[in-house]
This record gives structure tokens, sequence and C-alpha cells, in this order.
């Protein structure tokens, strides 16, 4: 699958911290050959992710639509549209399909979204869809 990952207060803290477990995340991700896309409404996040040294396990960065997600996502080559997005927002999980998580402000080492993302992650990948109200359907381009 091609996983998009939102980066504000879904990956990232409002200070730039790296949520705990994002990389463990993305390890199990690759260990299944599946893509990993980071996108932002504030831009290519590329140095964000150079910095916490996840660069390796990224296959692109775009520019996460703000408005109209699915006309705008529908404008991305087509090997690289997302089958699921990750994001705090529920609206764009809702419209382009994928996984919801708690915003993410503070540094907390306690907090264990990333491993409720990879729950779901391993229940779709067995039977194509999961039960979770924090998942949305995938959406066919
Ligand atoms: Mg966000």
């Amino acid at each position: 699958m091609n996983i998009f990952f939102d980066t504000d207060y879904t990956i990232l803290g409002v200070d730039g911290s790296l949520r705990p477990q994002v990389e463990q995340l993305f390890q199990y991700l690759k260990s299944k050959d599946h893509n990993i896309y980071i996108w932002s409404g504030n831009g290519l996040r590329t140095k964000d992710m150079a910095k916490h040294g996840l660069t390796d396990f990224i296959t692109e960065y775009f520019e996460k639509p703000v408005y109209d997600y699915w006309e705008n996502t529908s404008k991305l080559p087509l090997n690289h549209r997302p089958d699921m997005v990750i994001d705090d927002s529920l609206e764009i999980v809702a419209i382009l399909g994928g996984i919801w998580v708690n915003q993410y402000y503070f540094p907390n080492n306690s907090d264990r979204e990333m491993e409720k993302v990879k729950e779901i992650i391993v229940e779709v990948e067995s039977s194509g869809s999961s039960d979770n109200p924090r998942f949305r359907s995938l959406k066919i381009f």
C-alpha cells in the first residue's frame, strides 16, 4: 500500500519532536513492502524527516491539499496516490480513507498511538478492512 502520513500533530509535536514509535512503525511498514509518503499542508517536510533520521524510509514527499482533498489528491501521479492516509484530521481520513489518530502536541513518552495504527494496518493487511472506528475504508482511484 501507499501510506501517506500527515506531519504536524500526527508524527511531529508542536515543538518538532518525533512522536514515540514512529520509527518502529516505519520499520514494520517497510518490512511489509509498503511505501511511506510524507505530506503536509505546510510544504515539503524533507528537512524534518532528515532531522529525525527517517529519510531512508520515505518514498516521496508531497504538499498536502488543505481543501478539495479528493480532487487535489487525484492530481498526484497514478503510482503515487494514497491507499491509506494517517492524519489527526478526521475530515481528510473520512474522504480519502485511512486511520485517524489523536493529535500529538506535546512531547509524551507514553504516547502509544503509533502502536494502534500498526494494529489496524495489520488487520487491514490480513482481512482487507478493520472494524476499528478510527479506520475509514480505502478509496480506489
Ligand atoms: Mg496534522
